[in-house]
């Protein structure tokens, strides 16, 4: 029994210190972000623009693994979640289990939409919408431009 508390508190200690290390902040300036990044990548993910529908690397593309932050390589979603949405960019039901995601109010272009991006470098990635498919019902439509896939080995 003892042994058994010492474990638990063991595991408590312990939690913190990795939910922290999973939301480390990356932060870097425009010039370095300009330096890593593509032309579009970089007015995607940092300006908060669009890529053209049908355009980008991911929107037709089946290919099994994950999608990373472009930005940042933070693990975002998977692509058992990626379903065809007939809307020319990437489409998601879900984000990974513990995906650093973060959700603000968009009110521009007189829409009002829900923004995701990413929590750890703030990279813009698209909006989220509550028409996809069940059972989440959940529609993440990401820009190409903002993910880096790496195929499952
Ligand atoms: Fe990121």
């Amino acid at each position: 029994m003892k042994a058994l508390i010492f474990l638990l508190a063991l595991s408590l200690l312990g939690m913190p210190r990795a939910c922290s290390a999973s939301l480390e902040r990356v932060e870097k300036s425009e010039e370095e972000w300009k330096a890593l990044l593509t032309p579009l990548q970089f007015e995607v993910a940092r300006r908060k623009g669009t890529e053209p529908p049908f355009s980008g690397a991911y929107w037709n593309f089946s290919g099994e693994g994950v999608y990373r932050c472009v930005c940042c390589g933070a693990e975002l979603f998977s692509s058992r979640d990626k379903f065809n949405s007939g809307t020319g960019w990437p489409s998601f039901s879900a984000p990974l289990e513990n995906a650093p995601l973060r959700e603000e109010r968009d009110a521009s272009f007189g829409m009002i939409r829900t923004e995701v991006l990413c929590a750890r470098c703030d990279a813009h990635l698209g909006h989220v919408f509550d028409d996809g498919p069940p059972p989440s019902g959940m529609r993440y439509c990401i820009n190409s431009a903002s993910l880096s896939f790496v195929p499952a080995d």
